[in-house]
């Protein structure tokens, strides 16, 4: 079954955001785990919430993924900063697993100077302290472009947090398809042999979900800017040979373009549409 649904806000509920998604055609979304350029987040409303796992239930939802905001930095060589981020994803982790929600994503990190390894071995730390083992929610790594100190835009780099990660079973990837192609991995050209890659190094069964986004700058230019599926380089015939790919197509696919609720519905008719169309091909295999 094809999971698919984009970012919303919660601002207005987490039930309102369910039924915008519906109405949009989604049968899933992304959402902030809080302000994603503050800190606060509200309390639970129960009737909201209880509102909410009804609809899920009800509209046959696939997986929801939170989130964590933008101004942590778990890598940080600025210890209040390393305090601050380590306490909100503890905090997220445990509130987005108590709301039932399938996968919490979050980026690694910007070393600032330290070097990789040192940030590398930071994040470690605060995933260690953040996750106790018991959590039915699965923390995800997303990929990343590769802009200034950024940690996570080669493989390795994720590998290697998984490793130094005590409860490795409780991790998996996101993989954003904005952030490869700028970190320099080819999903337009050579898409099997980055997957291969990402097997090799990582392990696909790590691969959980995919930020499905198209870039306005080429591959390997480090930038971070998404553009609407299609309108960008990396094009809607790559974006579908993705999303149709043996190894990705059972995944669920969050999209994060820059659309209103109007252009996200239109969006997502465009991509089940061309989706229909190859289903014959798909047939074959
Ligand atoms: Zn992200
Ligand atoms: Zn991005």
């Amino acid at each position: 079954m094809l999971v698919i649904g984009p970012h919303l806000s919660t601002a207005k509920g987490y039930a309102r955001a369910a039924k915008d998604a519906a109405e949009m055609g989604a049968n899933a979304f992304q959402f902030f785990s809080r302000n994603p350029r503050g800190s606060n987040f509200r309390a639970y409303n129960k009737k909201d919430i209880d509102q909410f796992q009804r609809m899920r239930q009800e509209y046959r939802f696939g997986p929801l993924q939170a989130h964590a905001p933008y101004t942590m930095n778990l890598a940080s060589s600025n210890h209040k900063v390393y305090e601050f981020s380590s306490g909100v994803i503890k905090e997220d982790i445990k509130r987005m697993d108590a709301l039932k929600i399938e996968y919490f994503v979050l980026h690694p990190g910007s070393h600032t100077g330290s070097g990789e390894s040192s940030g590398i071995r930071q994040i470690a730390a605060a995933l260690n302290q953040a996750i106790e083992g018991n959590e039915r929610i699965t923390v995800l790594l997303e990929t990343m472009p590769g802009k200034g100190s950024e940690i996570g835009f080669r493989f390795r780099h994720l590998k290697e947090l998984i490793d130094l990660t005590e409860h490795s079973e409780r991790l998996g990837i996101c993989m954003d398809l904005c952030h490869v192609f700028s970190a320099g991995y080819d999903i337009k050209n050579s898409l099997d042999q980055v997957l291969e890659e990402m097997d090799a190094q990582i392990g696909l069964a790590y691969l959980k979900t995919i930020h499905l986004n198209d870039s306005k700058y080429p591959l390997g230019s480090g930038k971070d800017r998404h553009l609407p599926l299609g309108q960008g380089e990396i094009g809607i015939e790559a974006i579908m040979n993705m999303m149709t790919h043996p190894n990705i197509k059972g995944l669920p696919f969050y999209v994060e373009t820059p659309l209103d609720h109007e252009g996200h519905k239109k969006e997502l008719d465009y991509i089940k549409a061309l989706l229909e169309f190859e289903k014959p091909v798909a047939a074959d295999e």
